[in-house]
């Protein structure tokens, strides 16, 4: 595997590549989801390359960007065992000119959720992933669906645009307690860590309403997750809404057979965001299965 840090490098020996290639975008400090990406990337096709940039446009004033956890050498290890070709780690100068002004925006998709806690955030995820895409001709990009505004806002993008690459996805890799993996979790101390449990249980419970008793009353499957994380966390609900997981619009009325339903949350363990979601139209996921008779237990 070759660490690449400057754009022109990058585009040279991309360019050289024979056959197909993934890419898988990341901020660094990997862990098994990140991981999961790239051997979706590498199932698809002959080569990988993946990315390490802590981007600053899609931090916002008050977001500590600095503090961001950073392990360059254990990500170079782990992009090497699992196989990845290329590691591209470009520096800030790399990417945006001093005086760029050009961002790409998605509307409509970026206004609820993530996108109203955080303006400007996706603007600065579209931007700089187009950017990428630019740079790597990537046959295949892999997304997590954890997060699931940001997978809908980049398939959009790339509908919109034309552009010439397939967007995969995979589903959300947990700690066998149900938690989401995200290179956040590492701010949470013993006792946050444990609460922080509370929001895939919380999910799973409104997804048992759904599937088990045919609830489909939005504030009421929205209040049965909320009283699980008041019940049994310190944890501050930034958003938990039920959206429509192709416009990212509030839900309003119970969904019908062909409706689909996301239930999406951000919740706050003191200066940690930790989000998640769930599709309660669907089954339950295989990461959660293990984690309802954890939940059961304790
Ligand atoms: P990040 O490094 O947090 O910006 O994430 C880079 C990519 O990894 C994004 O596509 C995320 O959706 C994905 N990702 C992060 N955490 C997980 C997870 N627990 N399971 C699956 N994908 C994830």
């Amino acid at each position: 595997m070759e660490i690449i840090t400057t754009t022109s490098e990058m585009r040279r020996l991309r360019a050289a590549l024979p056959g197909s290639v993934a890419f898988v975008p990341t901020m660094g400090f990997l862990h098994e989801g990140h991981l999961a990406l790239m051997r979706e990337g590498l199932r698809r096709c002959d080569h990988l390359v993946v990315s390490i940039f802590v981007n600053p446009t899609q931090f916002g004033p008050g977001e500590d960007i600095e503090k961001y956890p950073r392990d360059p050498e254990g990500d170079a290890q782990k992009c090497r065992e699992l196989g990845c070709d290329f590691l591209f780690t470009p520096t800030v100068d790399q990417i945006y000119s001093p005086d760029h002004s050009t961002v790409i925006s998605v509307k409509g998709l970026g206004n609820t959720l993530c996108g109203s806690s955080r303006p400007g955030h996706f603007d600065g995820v579209t931007t700089v992933v187009t950017k990428f895409f630019s740079i790597l001709s990537p046959d295949v990009a892999v997304f997590g669906q954890k997060d699931y505004q940001q997978l809908a806002i980049v398939r959009r993008m790339v509908r919109d645009l034309n552009l010439p690459v397939e967007i995969a996805d995979i589903p959300t890799v947990r700690e066998h307690d149900g938690l989401a993996m995200s290179s956040r979790n590492r701010y949470l101390d013993d006792e946050q860590r444990a609460q922080a449990t509370v929001i895939s249980r919380a999910l799973l419970t409104a997804h048992r309403a759904y599937q088990g008793e045919s609830l489909r009353k939005p504030s009421a499957l929205i209040e049965r997750a909320r009283a699980i994380i008041e019940a049994d966390s310190e944890g501050r609900i930034d958003y938990l809404q039920l959206v429509d997981p192709h416009t990212m619009f509030p839900v309003v009325q119970a969904p019908g057979e062909e409706d689909g339903a996301l239930l999406a949350t951000a919740v706050f363990f003191d200066g940690t965001r930790l989000i998640d979601n769930i599709r309660l139209d669907q089954p339950l996921p295989k990461a959660l299965l293990g984690a309802r008779s954890v939940a059961c237990q304790s």
